[in-house]
């Protein structure tokens, strides 16, 4: 039996929004795709059966990514099934109802932390331990989805969630001189305000619709325009750029 040499991509989040559409761009590009998701199986599954309509493998892990064990077992899962791991992206997010300071609790905050940055940080750790070459591993590469908020720090609507936004990006710019000796690029993406239902999340569905007009480019994006970049960063085209962040957010 021929050995399948297609490249294997994990990534995080993938029910639907900006990972769902990363997943079915990877598998477009030829990649194999580990859907991982926490709650919506049904979204996870449809999305399986769609890359497997494109002729290509899937292997769906329902698992919380701010779960050590969990996190653990995901990746021993990819291991057995595929043997191998080139490409993370860690897109698995979530943020709450808007809410000036005054309104968040240390159970609130803690929340976001635990599954934006230690989920991210869980994943990457065995991403490397997986992908370094001092390891065994052919190296590889890790995209963190970040925010726009990082920067502009969401005053009077989301002030943990784009301070967990700056830790990823912190992590994103130390871990890629860490492991770049290893074979592993880390690049971080900031979207702005792209179109899913994140928004609802935050109890304003229509928000990109109200802001859109502020921005330079007057609309807001999709969640294939950051697919895009996300499968870019992880290609062989940008292998250069470890380190460096993409703003997606319509010229803001
Ligand atoms: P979304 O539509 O809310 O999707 C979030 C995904 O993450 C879902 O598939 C969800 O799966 C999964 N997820 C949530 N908690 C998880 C956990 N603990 N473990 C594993 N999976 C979990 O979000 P999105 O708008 O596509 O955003 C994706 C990423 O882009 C996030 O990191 C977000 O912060 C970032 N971003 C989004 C925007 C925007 O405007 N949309 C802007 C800037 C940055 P289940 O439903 O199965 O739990």
């Amino acid at each position: 039996m021929a050995v399948n040499s297609s490249p294997v991509a994990l990534v995080t989040g993938a029910s639907r929004g900006i990972g769902r559409a990363t997943a079915l761009l990877l598998a477009k590009r030829g990649y194999r795709v580990c859907i991982n998701y926490s709650q919506n199986h049904v979204a996870a599954q449809a999305l399986a059966l769609e890359i497997e309509a494109l002729g290509q493998e899937s292997l769906l892990v329902c698992a919380n990514i701010a779960d050590e064990i969990a996190v653990c077992n995901m990746f021993n899962q990819i291991e057995h099934h595929w043997g191998r791991l080139d490409a993370l992206v860690n897109n698995a997010g979530i943020l709450q109802t808007q809410s000036t300071i005054e309104g968040l609790t240390a159970e609130r905050i803690n929340q976001i932390l635990h599954i934006n940055v230690t989920g991210t940080f869980l994943c990457c750790r065995e991403a490397v331990k997986r992908m370094a070459k001092r390891h065994g591993g052919r190296g590889g590469a890790i995209v963190n989805v970040s925010s726009a908020a990082a920067k502009s720090g969401s005053p009077f609507e989301y002030l943990d969630y784009a301070a967990s936004k700056g830790a990823m990006d912190t992590l994103t710019k130390g871990l890629s001189i860490e492991v770049a000796g290893e074979g592993i690029r880390v690049n971080g993406v900031r979207p702005g305000f792209i179109y899913t239902e994140m928004h609802a999340d935050g109890g304003e569905a229509n928000r990109v619709d109200r802001i859109k007009a502020s921005l330079p480019m007057q609309r807001g994006g999709e969640p294939e325009e950051v697919a895009a970049a996300i499968v870019w960063l992880l290609s062989d085209e940008a292998s250069y750029s470890t380190g460096s962040f993409l703003d997606l957010a319509g010229g803001k």
